[in-house]
């Protein structure tokens, strides 16, 4: 087993991992910003080094600062988080030829799927259904890529092969548009991830964000945990999570979840992983996949009762993975809403101290956060505070327990986007479950037309 891991993140991602190799009796070594002093990951682990200022290009993404950390204090392995330097293969490539062990896939495997054509290239040959779109790359000649798109279908969607976190994408309704479009987003893609490599793909009109979890060890064993529905989004940022996705059914979940696994045999996948798809109309159309643990996951581990960071770990030490597929048994509906220092109506980032806390509890309540009153939220970062996750039979009694957890939830000194939760938790809409990946955005404008009427 590792003795002693280097988390390379903050927030409450190093204090999910920190707990995990805690669990384990794995010694951990926080690594920090000047602005993260008094983190609470850092406080909790068994070593901290400072490696630069608040600025991450300067801490949390230098890599020969994480490294040389790692040396210092004698870790035997790295684990990334999500974010920062999680999907970047040279950081990867870099930790193993240092002598440590990266938890995560290999180096290839980060770079196939990081490039989101070659990614897709990969998933058509294992079998797992894509989006219709462009094959590969689109080619520069104006008359070719009007032919794909005739072919393809209208709406088309021009994405960026090296795109991420919702940038570098274009939807092109008409013929009119499509070749600006195309120059646009290259130009776009080429200034912003260093790659102009676009490609096309059907613009689905209202589709569900549902994803797989997948684990898989080096010895050719992999596993599928069932999906969660991600479809409430802003600005393609996920606002909640649930576990299972309403209305899939076991024979859909087993077909899609095996196709995953046979994807990850394949491409030689090793520890957690997720395969992101669009459902539609009962089809399921592969857009990326993310090579590291999600923010999400911890609807996952509740109703599957699988620790995936802990799982994490044994994969990165050699080990098999503890679990077959007939031991995956899901269990009862998770939630889980990402509480975001902003405000809750023009989401501005609202950092500072943090004057009072109190976070709920209770049967089927978990709380994954590092603040604590008297915390100062530094300004540099991700707005994410914490994940507010609960745990039901069903899922109105998931519903029913969220609602309780968030009437608790009380934080002052900042604000949260705790209201919008709230009022998400108590619309008929959302409730119903199964909305698409608009439902959210279109929420959005009715509130605000609302609040203008009410003024
Ligand atoms: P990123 O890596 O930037 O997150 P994705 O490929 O995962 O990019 O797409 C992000 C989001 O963009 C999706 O969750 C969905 O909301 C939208 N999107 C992407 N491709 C399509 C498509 N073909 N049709 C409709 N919406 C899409």
């Amino acid at each position: 087993m590792l003795k002693k891991v280097l988390i390379a993140n903050r927030g409450e991602i190093a204090l999910r991992v920190l707990r995990a190799c805690r669990e384990m009796g794995i010694a951990t070594v926080a690594v920090h910003s000047e602005a993260d002093r008094d983190s609470l990951h850092v406080k909790l682990a068994d070593e901290s080094v400072c490696i630069g200022p608040a600025p991450s290009p300067q801490s949390y993404l230098n890599i020969p600062a994480i490294i040389a950390a790692a040396e210092v204090t004698g870790a035997d392995a790295v684990h990334p988080g999500y974010g920062f330097l999680a999907e970047n293969a040279s950081f990867a490539e870099q930790v193993e030829q240092s002598g440590f062990v990266f938890i995560g896939p290999h180096a290839d495997t980060i770079r196939l799927m990081g490039d989101k054509v070659s990614a897709k290239h990969a998933m058509l040959e294992a079998g797992v259904p894509c989006v219709p779109g462009s094959d590969g790359a689109l080619p520069d000649d104006p008359e070719a890529i009007l032919k794909t798109a005739e072919k393809v279908g209208y709406p088309v969607i021009i994405k960026a092969s090296g795109g991420g976190g919702g940038r570098g994408m274009r939807v092109v309704e008409k013929k009119e548009d499509l070749i600006k479009s195309v120059e646009m987003t290259k130009a776009e893609a080429g200034a912003a991830f260093g790659n102009p490599m676009v490609y096309m793909e059907r613009y689905l009109q209202r589709p569900r964000h549902v994803e797989i979890q997948v684990l898989a060890d080096e010895h050719g064993n992999a596993i599928y945990l069932g999906e969660r529905d991600c479809s409430m989004q802003r600005r393609h940022q996920k606002v909640i999570e649930e576990a299972p996705a309403p209305g899939i059914t076991a024979k859909e979940r087993e077909k899609i979840g095996k196709a995953c696994v046979e994807a990850c045999k394949r491409i030689g996948y090793r520890g957690a992983g997720t395969f992101e798809f669009l459902y539609e109309d009962g089809e399921f159309f592969f857009i990326e996949m993310n090579t590291r643990v999600q923010v999400e996951h911890p609807v996952t581990e509740l109703i599957s009762g699988v620790d995936i960071v802990q799982e994490q770990l044994r994969v990165a030490a050699g080990e098999k993975l503890q679990y077959k597929q007939k031991d995956i048994v899901l269990e009862g509906h998770a939630f889980e809403c990402r509480i975001n220092a902003e405000d809750p109506y023009n989401f501005i980032p609202s950092p500072g101290l943090i004057e009072s806390c109190h976070l709920p509890g209770g049967f089927g309540i978990r709380v994954d956060s590092h603040i604590y009153q008297g915390y100062r939220i530094p300004p540099n970062y991700d707005s994410l505070i914490g994940k507010i996750c609960v745990h039901g039979k069903t899922r109105e009694q998931a519903i029913a327990k969220m609602r309780v957890a968030l009437a608790e939830l009380a934080i002052t000194g900042i604000k949260t986007n705790t209201p919008l939760h709230r009022d998400l938790f108590a619309d008929p809409g959302f409730c119903e479950g199964g909305m698409s990946i608009h439902y959210l955005e279109h929420w959005l404008e009715a509130r605000k037309e609302r609040l203008v009427k009410e003024k």
